[in-house]
């Protein structure tokens, strides 16, 4: 796994599975969000990278941020940047964000059913026990967008779908209420701005922290393809397997690929090579696509 670098006037203080974070030496409470070329899936990292995969990632959030942000009278998003300018080292893959108390809670929003949400809706006809209407298919769209929130399992064990009503537990119920309308209604912004760019945004995750001020703030990576499944609407459409339908532009590569070649036990098998340049290309249409 590519260790952190080493950046004077910062310390390394965690690595999560994609993202290295560094606390300024002088200890104020502005954090550095760096993203690595590490690939994970089925919460496993795997070897070796994705070549600029960091930077194409932190693109597409900070593109999205700024969409987000409020232009053309949208409600404005509040979010973790500060503005402020990436150390040159890293220029180009990270962002500086303000340290924030994050929520245990991936706030998940499919538009379409597929992945753990197929799973789950196989065996019971449910999504993180929201009843869904019986005879879809993998990959069709669900009658409305639906809020699925995860647990988020510290480092090496693995997030959980869990209910609306768990996150009331774990956080709330105001936050919690809060966290959903914020996570549905970004989510339902973002697949109408993707639609115009001839692509279905399927499903995607958010994170979100508190700030000092008690004020909910988008965190993390936004919208990306590695938080995010976004499919071709024309494959969509004209598919007539599952993997034609949902021609992904994201790691759906990668994940097929273990899926066939690994038994999820032990160290997961190296990618080879054709898997990880197709995978960079998907990245890199993606933000294409999306930007241009
Ligand atoms: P994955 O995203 O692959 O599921 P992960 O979330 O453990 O794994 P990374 O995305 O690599 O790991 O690491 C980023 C970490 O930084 C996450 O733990 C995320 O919650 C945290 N984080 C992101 N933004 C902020 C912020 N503004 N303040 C505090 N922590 C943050
Ligand atoms: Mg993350």
């Amino acid at each position: 796994m590519s260790t952190p670098i080493d950046l004077p006037g910062w310390n390394h203080v965690y690595s999560g599975k994609v993202r290295d974070l560094y606390r300024p030496e002088d200890g104020s409470g502005t954090m550095l969000v760096v993203a690595s070329d590490r690939v994970s899936a089925f919460d496993h990292v795997l070897e070796p990278g994705i070549p600029s995969k960091g930077e194409l990632l932190t693109s597409l959030s900070m593109w999205w941020f700024d969409q987000l942000a409020g232009a053309d009278g949208d409600i404005a998003v509040p979010n973790h940047l500060t503005g402020d300018t990436a150390p040159d080292e890293v220029a180009g893959r990270a962002m500086l964000v303000r340290q924030l108390d994050m929520l245990p809670i991936e706030a998940v929003v499919r538009g379409y059913i597929t992945g753990s949400g197929w799973a789950e809706y196989q065996e019971n006809g449910t999504i993180c026990g929201i009843a869904l209407p019986d005879g879809l298919s993998n990959g069709d769209r669900l009658p409305e967008p639906i809020y699925t929130p995860a647990y988020k399992a510290p480092l090496g064990e693995h997030d959980e779908n869990i209910s609306f009503d768990k996150t009331v537990e774990l956080i709330g119920a105001e936050r919690a209420i809060e966290l959903r309308e914020a996570a549905l209604s970004i989510y339902s912004r973002a697949a109408t701005a993707a639609a115009g760019k001839g692509l279905i945004l399927a499903d995607t995750k958010f994170e979100f922290g508190v700030d000092e001020d008690g004020t909910l703030r988008l965190a993390d990576e936004v919208l990306t393809s590695d938080s995010s499944r976004y499919w071709d609407r024309e494959a969509w459409e004209t598919g007539t397997t599952p993997s034609e339908r949902m021609a992904s532009f994201d790691k759906q590569i990668v994940r097929d690929w273990l899926a066939e070649n690994w038994d999820k036990q032990g160290t997961p098998p190296e990618l080879p090579t054709e898997i990880i340049d197709r995978t960079a290309a998907r990245y890199r249409e993606l933000l294409h696509k999306m930007t241009s």
